[in-house]
């Protein structure tokens, strides 16, 4: 997020506990983003409210902080739900939730998604939670089953709406609304407000107020270029786009599956790192994805706009559009991803002549006009291949086996003799762990972890890309 400016508003000017002022300054959140700063003073005065913001603006925050407010520890009853359309975003968002709650180490936050088996979650609800969140075809499967009561909810907040609708959780969520008590407060985030999201909350949210922050970018950080193709080069001029820049961490968004699928085989083709990100991933692959491009063990991820939406993707130097987007909001959505905090970004764009219409559509809402430079200027800025600084080993073994970075870290930094400074991010899920590692050090690492016991037991490491390349043969 941004550094705080000295005209930002400050979270002291809000009516919050004073354990949850110190919260926020633990976290470093020294001043209100701008979507916080219109939303907080009326959430936390009661009103139901519709938000409309881009990924990154803070909105978890914004939602969370009220709903956190006006709990009540001492009564073990839900008492604020959070839809989200997909599991990984469910996730997030209750990591965002337990971190804002954690100078009260009592708060139970619960996340209820498809995929997983339904008795543990229905032991956790018999067991008592304060929130829950969770995607709406689970949530109203608790409430046909009766194990989840919602009796005492006063909040129910509905995130990233827009995608939810797109992704057919009309009627579930619907359903969902109206098990809640009457008296409840009702929010409604999105990133775009299409008229399908104005007839919902039309539906079940009580006088709302609305703020929308405008879809606009310090134009200083995102330093933005054009470039025009024709179908025949458009492929071939992401790679030049790639060895030019050299950034460490790139997002290419494409407009179709396909095109993302072709993207990804021409750029391994030139010995670049490249995953794709599209709505037919299965869960466990999207995980992987997601988890080797956070950690730096790919270069670029490959995507489509509903793919991406509503990812917490830090430390972006770039953003290429493969394919010029119709619709121009997306466009200011897709590069609001780099150019975060302090840091600059690349945004940049190709464009075919058929693409022009759309192209002027983009300058219209930017206020500015495009800067155009040709192919012919990009030459490779360095001989060695485009490499990322990371990679992914895969660990049998995860939270299932109770275990966590820290006994994994313990084992590479004690026994094995490896430098804290070379090992990456380490990622838990639940029946695999995995450990990002210098790249001069993972044939290395491979070998110690299957030598030496990690947590008392042994365990099998390989290196992710060799468990997928099998995978796929
Ligand atoms: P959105 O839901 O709008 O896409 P998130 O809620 O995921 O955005 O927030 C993006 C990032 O910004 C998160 O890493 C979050 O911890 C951080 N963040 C949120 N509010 C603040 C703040 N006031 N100051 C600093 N960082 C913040
Ligand atoms: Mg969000």
């Amino acid at each position: 997020m941004s550094t705080p400016q000295t005209d930002a508003p400050s979270f002291s000017s809000l009516p919050l506990s004073p354990a949850m002022q110190a919260t926020l300054q633990s976290l470093g959140y020294l001043s209100m983003t701008p979507i916080q700063a219109s939303s907080l003073p009326l959430t936390l005065a009661g009103h139901d409210l519709i938000a409309q913001a881009k990924t990154g603006s803070g909105k978890t925050a914004a939602f969370a902080i009220p709903l956190l407010n006006k709990l009540d520890v001492r009564n073990p009853a839900v008492q604020a739900m959070v839809l989200c359309p997909t599991r990984e975003l469910a996730d997030q968002v209750c990591q965002e939730i337990r971190r804002l709650a954690r100078s009260e180490a009592n708060i139970k936050v619960l996340t209820l998604c498809g995929g997983s088996t339904m008795r543990p979650q229905i032991e956790s609800l018999a067991y008592g939670a304060h929130i829950v969140v969770g995607t709406p075809g689970r949530i109203m499967d608790h409430l046909e089953r009766g194990t989840l009561d919602l009796r005492h909810l006063n909040t129910l907040v509905l995130d990233e709406a827009d995608r939810m609708l797109d992704m057919g959780f009309h009627d579930s969520i619907v359903y969902v609304a109206r098990q809640c008590p009457k008296d409840r407060q009702t929010m409604l985030f999105s990133a775009t407000y299409p008229d399908t999201i104005a007839k919902l909350s039309a539906q079940f949210l009580r006088q709302p107020k609305e703020v929308k922050v405008a879809a606009t970018h310090e134009a200083s950080k995102i330093r933005q270029r054009w470039y025009q193709v024709d179908r025949d080069t458009r492929l071939d001029a992401v790679v030049k786009l790639l060895l030019h820049y050299r950034p460490a961490s790139t997002i290419a968004f494409c407009n179709t599956k396909q095109q993302c699928r072709d993207l990804v085989d021409v750029l391994m083709a030139h010995g670049i790192e490249a995953i794709a990100l599209h709505g037919d991933l299965e869960q466990r692959d999207r995980d992987q994805v997601l988890i080797q491009f956070a950690n730096r063990s790919a270069s670029v991820l490959v995507a489509t706009d509903v793919a991406a939406r509503g990812l917490d993707i830090a430390n972006l130097e770039a953003v290429i559009n493969v394919d010029v987007t119709p619709d121009p909001e997306v466009h200011i959505h897709r590069i609001g991803r780099t150019g975060r905090g302090d840091a600059e970004g690349w945004a940049l764009n190709l464009a075919s002549m058929a693409e022009m219409g759309r192209v002027g559509n983009i300058e219209l809402l930017q206020k500015r006009e495009s800067e155009w430079h040709k192919l012919e200027e990009l030459a490779p800025a360095s001989d060695d291949p485009l490499l990322p600084p990371m990679v992914t080993i895969q660990l049998l073994g995860g939270r299932k086996e109770k275990l966590r970075p820290g006994d994994l870290l313990g084992a590479l930094t004690g026994e094995c003799g490896f430098v804290g400074s070379q090992i990456g991010k380490i990622n838990v899920t639940d029946f695999h762990t995995y450990v990002a590692v210098d790249r001069d050090i993972a044939a290395k690492v491979v070998a110690q972890l299957n030598r030496v016991p990690v947590k008392g037991k042994k365990t099998k490491a390989r290196l992710l890309k060799d468990v997928q390349r099998q995978e796929r043969d």
